[in-house]
């Protein structure tokens, strides 16, 4: 396995507050001066491209409320071996985003919409922005964004009755519908009995339309599996980190918004690159520790260690 794949979270901050991610409460954000400027994250971006990664996706936290995100993406499709740079947003920004992102050289965008349902999706976001995300998805694929992924998280008693509604946008747009596995990471989001395993929306899916057929994904080779509602222009996948495990094939590195490299989402430790650089690292030196948390990646050691709770939002999801 070839580790070719960074996560570049570039806030923590967000303007939801999901239920099953970073519900209504206190939060404490990383102090601005922690968080990585866009020139560390281009050295980081350009040391590990060097180390052979060539797919690199903003997310966060919110990446669309980072201010001047779009000049971080000018800057990191500006590094030659990068050939895939991607984003993943709640979209409630993108509508007025899509735009100047593509102009800058983002090729694809996920967007998480986990209810297509007005005051669902208020319930489970906190805010009222079910239309904003609905036209981000549409000014996305006006722009020419490929491929457009729709995230969806399905949880007991609050999303089951949308699993359909969502699964029919693949069949009216060109878009992949993906449904994610809920997965507990604090006792502050939704009890680990709220999840509903993959296997039981592809039932409730099949149910509704027929059998899926089975596919290849548009773009990206992540853990998601691809199938077909028959006749559909898109297409739905499912992600199935809990009741499933493809960490042997998992190729993504994670770096944190105040510059931590964590080589699993469940790592409990992560390596500090930012302390290395502002103590005046040499690009050799950070380049020896890059080469050092790949080989572990690729070894497979000490990774899935997750004892700590911890929020997506934080690391990256
Ligand atoms: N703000 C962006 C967004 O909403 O897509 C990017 C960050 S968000 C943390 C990235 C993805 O993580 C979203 O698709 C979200 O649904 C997913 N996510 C967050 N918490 C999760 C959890 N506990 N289990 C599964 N997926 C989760």
């Amino acid at each position: 396995m070839s580790v070719d794949y960074l996560r570049i979270s570039v806030t923590d901050r967000c303007n939801l507050r999901c239920i099953y991610c970073d519900p209504l409460r206190d939060v404490d954000f990383v102090p601005r001066k922690e968080l990585l400027t866009f020139e560390e994250i281009h050295r980081i971006a350009e040391l590990f491209a060097q180390c052979g990664i060539t797919r690199i996706r903003l997310t966060g936290g919110e990446p669309l409320v980072r201010t001047n995100v779009v000049r971080l993406v000018r800057i990191l499709a500006g590094i030659r071996s990068i050939d895939d740079l991607s984003l993943t947003t709640n979209g409630v920004l993108l509508e007025s985003m899509a735009d100047e992102l593509k102009d800058a050289g983002l090729k694809r965008v996920n967007v998480s919409m986990d209810s297509a349902q007005k005051d669902n999706y208020k319930q489970i976001t906190g805010f009222d922005f079910f239309e904003n995300v609905t036209r981000g998805i549409y000014k996305a694929l006006a722009v020419g964004l490929r491929a457009v992924k729709i995230n969806s998280v399905i949880i007991k008693g609050v999303n089951v009755s949308q699993i359909p509604v969502l699964a029919r946008m693949s069949v009216e747009l060109p878009v992949a519908v993906r449904f994610i596995e809920y997965c507990p990471t604090s006792r502050q989001t939704r009890p680990a009995s709220d999840y509903v395993p993959n296997k039981e929306v592809r039932r409730i899916i099949e149910r509704r339309f027929g059998p899926l057929t089975s596919t290849l994904p548009s773009s990206g080779n992540g853990p998601a599996l691809y199938f077909k509602i028959p006749d559909s222009a898109g297409c739905i996948g499912f992600i199935s980190g809990v009741s499933g495990s493809f960490c042997r094939t998992c190729n993504r590195l994670r770096l944190t918004s105040d510059g931590k490299v964590r080589p699993c989402l469940y790592s409990a430790y992560g390596y500090d690159l930012k302390g290395l650089i502002r103590t005046g690292a040499e690009d050799r030196q950070v380049m020896s520790l890059l080469k050092k948390i790949i080989a572990e990646k690729k070894n497979f050691t000490r990774l899935n260690s997750f004892t700590e709770e911890f929020c997506m939002r934080s690391v990256g999801g």
